[in-house]
């Protein structure tokens, strides 16, 4: 269903992807289950057997639940094409498949979700695909690094852990001049705070696990693209037996119906503790792109339109005892992977361990917050009584 051209984003992930009135009125789409999908004739049969996915013809090559929910992603961002996949990680590694070959290069910025450096670093090497990693703050390192052989140029904004944010746009038109497609994970801002392919991107990834699903509940992908990668990201997918199962893929519909409310939530309480933390006689520095203490924040200025509820702070150097008595009294931040859910989070980080050609010396130990959908007085109150527990062993 196409809406009008000027509809908001808000507007589209309340309506996209779904026709109440092809499904009794029921407001939310059908959950299929399936693998066998029957044939009526072998006329029908025959004319299923199409090789693009158009049509349902078999389970792991989606159902209208898989479509429903790929054509909402689709419309948010304004594109032809989103195909879902198992999870984030799975998103990333199938764009980055679908674009090369033996003999190919890519580029990626070194402060990527550490995965993806695995992948692309490690894994990909096997098959004859070279990865050079660069200062993503220094287009001119890309510039020099860039080759003929080079197939993608690979970007994550903010940077995981760290974030800093680069200069999207920058970085897009170096790619496009060697005529390299230009991968970004955008699960940090989702298609409501950065427009990604208004800023030069080719092929978005994100991980639907986090904010679109938003519950903590579900392991998803999505890959987004307009149609000129569309083919290649399909069939790469199908090629890997990758598919999502149906109720992932409705609770991760019923996530986006809510996701800018909870973002907006999350944004909030986000920045009024990264705002209370830094001035904090126990902290180093915050790192949240929408404070002038994060590197890239003026970029973020100009290019996104929010931020989410995931950020860094540095704390001043401490013992180990002291950092265990910080977190193992906290009572509402939960410790664990992931983030993008109503809950908040909080997660120790070395970004040194995962850093090539960029250099971290920080002191301090690095701790990721994902604030959630609490209220905020208690949010600081907890971390206070842990600052609190911090000084009582000093
Ligand atoms: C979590 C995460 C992923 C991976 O998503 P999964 O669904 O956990 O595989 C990818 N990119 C970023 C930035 C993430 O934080």
């Amino acid at each position: 269903m196409q809406r009008g051209a000027k509809a908001g984003k808000k507007t589209l992930i309340t309506h996209a992807g779904r026709d109440p009135h092809a499904n009794h009125g029921v407001v939310n789409p059908p959950v299929y289950h399936a693998s066998t999908i029957l044939k009526p004739s072998l006329d029908a049969l025959e004319a299923s057997r199409k090789p693009d996915f158009t049509g349902f013809r078999y389970g792991r090559r989606g159902t209208p639940t898989t479509r429903s929910f790929e054509e909402a992603v689709a419309e948010l961002y304004g594109v032809e094409s989103a195909v879902a996949v198992s999870s984030g990680l799975a998103a990333i590694c199938c764009a980055i498949l679908s674009q090369v070959s033996a003999g190919d290069h890519i580029l990626i910025t070194d402060n990527v979700y550490f995965p993806t450096r695995k992948f692309a670093g490690g894994f990909l090497e096997r098959f004859g695909v070279e990865a050079t990693f660069f200062d993503p703050m220094k287009p001119e390192d890309l510039a020099e690094l860039i080759r003929p052989e080079t197939k993608v140029v690979y970007l994550e904004a903010p940077g995981t852990m760290t974030f800093e944010v680069c200069d999207v746009p920058a970085l897009a038109s170096i790619a496009h001049e060697q005529g390299a497609t230009v991968i970004m994970d955008n699960t940090w801002a989702t298609a409501l705070y950065f427009d990604a392919f208004g800023h030069g991107v080719d092929i978005v990834v994100e991980a639907v696990t986090k904010y679109i699903c938003g519950h903590s509940d579900v392991m998803m992908g999505v890959i987004v693209s307009k149609d000129a990668q569309a083919a290649a990201i399909r069939d790469t997918v199908f090629m890997q037996g990758n598919c999502s199962g149906p109720d992932d893929l409705y609770l991760a519909q019923r996530g986006l119906r809510t996701m800018a409310v909870r973002l907006a939530e999350n944004e909030r309480n986000a920045l009024a503790l990264a705002k209370w933390l830094s001035e904090r006689p126990e902290v180093d520095r915050v790192l949240h792109p929408a404070l002038p203490s994060c590197p890239g924040h003026e970029i973020w200025k100009r290019d996104f339109t929010g931020a989410s509820g995931l950020f860094s702070f540095l704390l001043k150097p401490l013992s180990r005892a002291a950092l265990a008595a910080f977190l193992d009294g906290l009572e509402y931040y939960g410790m664990g992977a992931s983030w993008g859910g109503y809950e908040s989070l909080i997660l120790p980080g070395d970004p040194a361990a995962a850093r090539t050609v960029t250099t971290w010396n920080e002191p301090g130990q690095l701790l990721r917050i994902h604030a959630g959908l609490e209220d905020v007085t208690d949010l600081k109150a907890d971390l206070d009584a842990g600052f609190e527990r911090i000084a009582a062993l000093a």
